[in-house]
């Protein structure tokens, strides 16, 4: 280990900052919020530096450095591009056996800063002894994103208790489970999402109990997105990571699957259109005994559980039987399919508003307000209607809309397979019992599709020059 980490306590205390430029800036925000003292010395001073230390209860000295500013110092950096005031710096700062980091100079410093992770009261440095900054950083940016950001509220909240717990419990091995229960169990959940006087009043009965123990489970409805595992949310992935049983639909793909915890138990409850594999009341119930076992329930959903997903159905249930849940989002199939073919769902020029639609039609089509959907500058994108396509593009033409009115089916959207036909309401019926794209699939209807010829970028057919609409539909016509 080339350096030792240490954490340095600089509230109220003397630092001095060489140099009043940018790289200055930088280290002087990192020393404002330790609650440092901040001395700068420097020729000229950087606005924003000067504000920042006008904020601070900072310091500035306009001249030249001189070891005499190191008086009453505990810590000192150069940041001037001036490589004999930098080693001035070094050398007086060595002799006084004072702290001091030249910025970018390894050989000069006696500390380096680290990459920081900033969850106060956790803080975590990540430092390479200055072989390699930008490996430490990229090692941070990975960090960032595995450690919620309600770790700070978290960490201060146990810290409030701590005095509490040691008077309850005896023992230093008692108070080590009874911790690592609570950081992992419904108390820290609480905090993440938001619920902190719930969090607070959880950890209170807790301790009056001296115990962690016994909990009841919670569940977490959780958008899985279209398929494309990168598509997740960071909270999504985390709650997977930690689910004792995972209950999912047809719609996860299995990459997305693959992400959750390796002991969890993953159950399908996947549903084809007419034909449940569990229906939707013994899903509920699942989701319900095994809370109440106290588990830790993910139910994993295709794209966003709100949107066409009877998310809403299942918290319902829960929320009277009175489980503790938890709803995190997913990119939904339309506005996967849009960006993964190159079709803006709005676009200045062709469309101002978009409508999600289900083509699921009970009876005949009826149910569908078509004289809304026909407006012109809208877009329309079905979810489940490419086994009603035909219906649904002869409604909207005998409602109005131009046969000419170009559609898009997008088929297994974001994944490997993804295929994209593009035809008009008068033709997209027929293309398609042709072509035969498999469900799933989003048909879009508008204006907008006309710019997928230009937007396309993902998968095989994006690099190939590109048909417009017109050469599509010439080529269509040819083959017939
Ligand atoms: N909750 C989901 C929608 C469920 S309804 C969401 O927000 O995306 C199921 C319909 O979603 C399918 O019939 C299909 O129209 C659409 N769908 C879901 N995933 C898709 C994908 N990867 N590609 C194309 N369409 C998809």
């Amino acid at each position: 280990m080339d350096y030792l980490p240490l954490f340095f306590d600089l509230k109220g205390r003397q630092v001095l900052l060489v140099g009043g430029g940018d790289v200055a800036l930088r280290k002087a925000r990192l020393l404002a919020r330790a609650g440092a003292l901040i001395s700068v010395v420097a020729h000229e001073v950087d606005p924003e530096l000067r504000e920042l230390l006008e904020n601070h209860h900072g310091q500035i000295i306009i001249g030249g450095y001189h070891s005499v500013l190191l008086d009453d110092k505990v810590l000192v950096i150069a940041a001037t591009d001036d490589e004999r005031v930098n080693e001035s710096v070094h050398y007086d700062a060595v002799a006084r056996a004072l702290p001091v980091n030249v910025v970018d100079n390894p050989p000069l410093c006696t500390f380096v800063f680290p990459a920081i992770v900033d969850r106060s009261p956790i803080v975590i440095g990540i430092s390479s002894g200055g072989q390699s900054p930008v490996l430490a950083r990229l090692l941070r940016a990975r960090l960032e994103t595995l450690i919620p950001s309600g770790y700070s509220r978290l960490g201060q909240l146990v810290g409030r208790f701590r005095d509490q717990v040691k008077a309850r419990l005896g023992s230093v091995g008692e108070r080590r489970v009874f911790w690592e229960k609570v950081l992992q169990g419904q108390v820290a959940e609480r905090v993440f999402a938001g619920q902190d006087e719930a969090a607070e009043r959880l950890l209170e009965e807790q301790i009056q109990a001296g115990n962690a123990g016994h909990q009841v489970g919670e569940v977490y409805l959780v958008g899985a997105g279209p398929g494309d595992p990168e598509l997740l949310t960071f909270k999504a992935l985390r709650l997977m990571q930690q689910a004792d049983i995972v209950f999912y639909d047809r719609l996860v793909s299995a990459e997305v699957l693959d992400l959750c915890r390796r002991d969890a138990d993953l159950v399908y409850v996947g549903k084809q259109r007419d034909n449940h594999a569990v229906p939707q009341e013994g899903i509920n119930q699942l989701l319900i005994d095994h809370a109440r076992a106290g588990k830790r329930v993910v139910r994993l959903k295709g794209g966003d559980p709100f949107i066409f997903g009877r998310g809403g159905e299942e918290l319902e249930q829960l929320k009277e039987a009175g489980i503790p849940f938890q709803v995190v989002p997913g990119i939904t199939a339309a506005s996967a399919c849009s960006t993964y073919s190159g079709i803006p769902l709005t676009h200045r020029q062709y469309a101002q508003s978009v409508r999600f639609v289900t083509g699921q039609l009970k009876n005949r089509g009826s149910e569908l307000n078509y004289a809304e959907l026909v407006h012109p500058n809208q877009t329309i994108v079905f979810y489940m209607g490419l086994h009603t396509l035909r219906t649904l593009c002869n409604g909207l033409v005998a409602h109005g809309k131009s046969d000419t009115t170009p559609v898009a089916i997008v088929s297994k959207g974001t994944s490997a397979e993804q295929q994209i036909l593009i035809g008009t309401l008068a033709d997209i019926a027929d293309k398609q019992d042709q072509a035969q794209l498999p469900a799933p699939a989003m048909i879009i209807v508008g204006e907008v599709v006309e710019l997928q010829s230009k937007l396309a970028w993902f998968g095989d057919g994006a690099a190939a020059p590109r048909m417009n609409l017109a050469q599509q539909t010439r080529a269509y016509d040819e083959q017939l």
